[in-house]
Formats: C-alpha cells, structure tokens, sequence
C-alpha cells in the first residue's frame, strides 16, 4: 500500500509535533498555509491550538473554502483538540463568529472539562491497550451522530472518534511519542483508498 500524501494546517498551534509524528511512522507531511498546499493531499491533520484564531485564519489564508471542497472530494481529516472544534458541527460555548466546518457530525463544548481541570493527564484504552492522553484546555463531545463510532472514553465521555475516513481526538496524540493513533489515522485513509471512497 501506498504511503498517503500528507498535510498539517500549519496557521497556528501544534503542526510540527504532528509532522515529527508522522514522519517518524514512515509518513512524510508538509505544512498547509496556503490554498495551494491542499493540492493532491489524501488526509490533512488540523492540531490543537485556539480554535478561534485558527478560525479567523483559516479564513484571512483563503484556506476555508478549499478545505471544505477538498474534503468533499474525499479528503480525510484528523483534528486534534481545537482541530476537533473546527471540524465538528455545531460548538458550544464558541464565539459566534467561530467556524464549524461541519466535516464530522459532532457537538463540542469549548472547554468543556473546565476551568478546574484545564489540562490534566490520564490513560485511556485504545483497542485494548493504554494510550496516555494528554488534555490541555480540550472540548468535550457533547453528542454525536448516529455513523460516529467511538474508538476510545475517559470516563463515560468519548475522546477519540471516527467516521468514515475522518478521525477526531479530545486531546493531544503528538505529545507523547507514541505513535499510535497517527497510525490509525494513516490506516482509515488506506483502507477508504482501497474501498474507492
Ligand atoms: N480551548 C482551545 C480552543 O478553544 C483548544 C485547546 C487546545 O487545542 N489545546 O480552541
């Protein structure tokens, strides 16, 4: 199979520790800044940050609509945190000139574990193994779709969700080293590439 071509929007927040994990999995990325950048991309990794700045950005870059259609066009997503917001339907606690794409149907609380717990740390199971999970500030998914799959919980809360080629993750899978959950990313891109969609 194949190595995915890969990109990390790189307006703000956490790409290069994204683009180090990728690289280390075999999978060389380039930074997307630019409307040209998405040219040619399978999947596109969008990192933690501040979801209103990458918001606004997003926009001033020209990036917004280019992203929207590549993704109709097949492009797959990994939002991590505020990639997470971004990507998600409908967000709560917002600012309300704040964009959701719309790529995965979720509903995100900004925040959303509070001022008390702004970032905290704890293992999670990922498919029968633990994966140390890094929260900073995350959202918390407040609902989701009926084609959402839940692939990992903290508590009774899901943190890492999927649908279709699109992953999301409450928290930051780039800070730790462990590769895991880039791999399962690079995997779904693989196999709806193998499926034709
Ligand atoms: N709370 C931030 C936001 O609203 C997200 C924090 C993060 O990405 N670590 O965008």
């Amino acid at each position: 199979m194949s190595v995915p071509r890969l990109g990390v929007l790189a307006l703000q927040g956490a790409a290069p520790a994204h683009m180090r994990a990728l690289s280390s999995i075999g999978c060389p990325s380039a930074p997307v800044r630019v409307p040209d950048d998405l040219d040619g991309l399978d999947g596109l990794i969008i990192p933690g940050g501040e979801s209103t700045t990458m918001s606004m950005l997003l926009e001033s870059s020209g990036v917004l609509e280019p992203l929207q259609q590549a993704v109709d066009n097949g492009l797959g997503v990994f939002g991590t945190c505020a990639g997470m917001i971004l990507a998600s339907t409908t967000i709560e606690d917002g600012r309300d000139d704040q964009h959701a794409l719309g790529i995965m149907d979720l509903t995100v609380q900004r925040n959303g574990y509070g001022r008390q717990r702004d970032s905290f740390e704890v293992d999670i199971d990922v498919d029968g193994h633990t994966f140390h999970a890094v929260f900073i500030r995350a959202p918390r998914i407040v609902s989701m779709g009926a084609d959402v799959a839940v692939v990992a919980h903290y508590g009774s809360d899901p943190v890492l969700v999927r649908e279709g080629r699109h992953l999301m993750a409450s928290f930051h899978p780039e800070l730790t080293g462990d590769t895991r959950i880039h791999e399962i990313f690079v995997a779904g891109l693989q196999d709806s590439r193998m499926q034709g969609g």
